[in-house]
C-alpha cells in the first residue's frame, strides 16, 4: 500500500523562490549568522501583514514555536489541556512534554477540524489550555471555541502549521489564540527547509516569549539596550531560527502571492473536476464553511471505507500517481494513549476518517499536465 512506483514523481516538492540562493550568499558574507538579522525582520514584517500578529518569532521548526507556548503556559505536571483527536503529534506532545495530561476532542466530520461542544465537554477544574489544528488550511469554527475558553477561563494555542494565509470571518488565522504556531518545513506552501514561527498576540507576553527563545536569558533587553549585561532569567530553550534559514523564508515569502494563486487553481481544478465522481461514489471532497478562506493546503478525499482507500493509493501509483495517507489520530496513537484520555463524547470520527483518507499531489512545482494524469487516474477508479 501506499508504496511509490519507479517513474512516478514525488508527492511533493518544496518551493525554489528566485531570490534564495542570494538571499543566503549575503548572509555568508556579510551578516549575523545566528539569527535576528535583517531578513529575519523582512521575514518576521511580511508575516505580521499576513497574520495580524503582534509579534512574530521565528523559531526552528512549527513543534519548537508549539513547545515554546506550552512553557509560556506555566503548565505544570496535572493540569490538562484539550487537544485535537485529529492532529500531528506535536500539536499534543509539546503540552505532554510540560508534564500535562491531554484530553482528546472530537472532530467535524465535514471539515476535520475539533468542535466546540466536543471541547467543552472535557474541560474539568484542571484545564489550563485549548489547543487547535486548522486541519489543511481551512480554519476551525474560532467563534464557539473562543466562547467557550473565555467561560473557562482557558488559553487557547492555534496549531497554524498549514494556514498562513486563511482567514476566518475576515481575520487571519494563527491570530484568535493567545498564542499560534506557523510552519515552513519543506513539505508546507512557503518553507526554509525547516523552521517555523510563534504568533504572540497579547503584547504582555512578547517579553516572556523572547526570554524563552533565547535560552532563557534576556539577553533580548542587552540588544535592545535596556541592560548592560544578560543573565538567565527563566526555563528556556534555543529556540531562535537561524539567518541562513531566515534568509532562505524571506525569499520564498516574496513569492508567497504567486504560490497561492497557483496552489488554489490546482485545488479549485481537483474541486470542480471531481465532483461527480466524487459524489456517484460516496467520497467525500473538503469542506470550506462559509466565512472562511483556507490556504490550498491540501487536496483529500475520503473513501467510504479504508479498503477503498488504500485501493484508490495503489491504483493511482500503478499509474504513476504518488498520493499518500495523512496522520492517523492521536487518542489511539501508542503515545496518545499513554499521555492522554478521550473526551467524555468520544472520538468516532477522528478514529474513523483519517483512516479512509488520500491526499492528491498538490505543490506549486506541479504541472497543468501531472495535474490531468492524476484527475483521469482518479476517476478510472471506482471505489
Ligand atoms: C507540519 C506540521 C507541524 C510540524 O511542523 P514542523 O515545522 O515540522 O515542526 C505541526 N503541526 C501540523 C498540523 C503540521 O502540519
Amino acid at each position: 500500500m501506499n508504496a511509490i512506483s519507479t517513474g512516478a514523481p514525488p508527492f511533493s516538492e518544496p518551493h525554489v523562490a528566485p531570490n534564495q540562493l542570494a538571499y543566503i550568499q549575503d548572509v555568508l558574507e556579510t551578516g549575523r549568522l545566528d539569527g535576528n538579522g535583517r531578513y529575519t525582520e523582512q521575514a518576521t514584517a511580511f508575516l505580521r501583514g499576513v497574520t495580524g500578529a503582534h509579534s512574530i518569532l521565528l523559531t526552528p521548526s512549527c513543534t519548537h514555536a508549539l513547545e515554546m507556548s506550552a512553557l509560556a503556559l506555566d503548565l505544570e505536571p496535572g493540569d490538562e489541556v484539550v487537544v485535537p483527536a485529529f492532529s500531528y503529534a506535536p500539536t499534543a506532545s509539546a503540552f505532554a512534554l510540560r508534564g500535562a495530561r491531554l484530553v482528546y476532542a472530537d472532530c467535524h466530520p465535514d471539515t476535520l477540524n475539533v468542535r466546540a461542544d466536543h471541547i467543552e465537554a472535557a474541560v474539568t477544574e484542571r484545564t489550563k489550555a485549548i489547543a487547535v489544528l486548522h486541519y489543511a488550511g481551512v480554519p476551525c469554527d474560532m467563534a464557539p471555541i473562543l466562547a467557550v475558553a473565555e467561560r473557562h477561563g482557558l488559553s487557547v494555542v492555534e496549531d497554524s502549521a498549514q494556514a498562513l494565509g486563511s482567514t476566518y470571518r475576515g481575520r487571519p488565522a494563527g491570530g484568535f489564540g493567545r498564542f499560534g504556531a506557523l510552519s515552513f518545513h519543506a513539505t508546507k506552501n512557503v518553507h526554509c527547509a525547516k523552521g517555523g514561527a510563534l504568533l504572540v498576540n497579547d503584547p504582555e507576553d512578547v517579553e516572556r516569549a523572547r526570554t524563552i527563545q533565547d535560552r532563557g536569558t534576556d539577553r533580548h533587553r542587552l540588544f535592545q539596550g535596556l541592560v548592560k549585561e544578560y543573565q538567565w532569567v527563566d526555563l528556556g530553550s534555543s529556540y531562535m531560527l537561524n539567518e541562513l534559514s531566515a534568509a532562505l523564508l524571506a525569499a520564498q515569502l516574496e513569492t508567497f502571492d504567486q504560490v497561492q494563486a497557483r496552489r488554489h487553481r490546482y485545488w479549485r481544478a481537483y474541486d470542480e473536476e471531481l465532483a461527480d465522481w466524487a459524489g456517484r461514489h460516496g467520497v467525500k471532497t473538503p469542506h470550506v464553511p462559509p466565512g472562511t478562506t483556507h490556504s490550498a493546503h491540501v487536496y483529500y478525499l475520503v473513501l467510504p471505507t479504508e479498503e477503498a482507500r488504500d485501493a484508490l493509493l495503489d491504483h493511482l501509483a500503478s499509474r504513476q500517481v504518488t498520493a499518500t495517507v495523512h496522520y492517523r489520530a492521536l487518542h489511539d496513537s501508542p503515545a496518545g494513549r499513554r499521555f492522554g484520555r478521550i473526551a467524555p463524547h468520544g472520538c468516532q470520527v477522528a478514529a474513523a476518517l483519517p483512516r479512509r483518507l488520500a491526499r492528491l499531489p498538490l505543490h506549486s512545482g506541479m504541472t497543468p499536465e501531472y495535474q490531468r494524469r492524476v484527475i483521469d487516474a482518479v476517476m478510472s477508479f471506482t471505489p
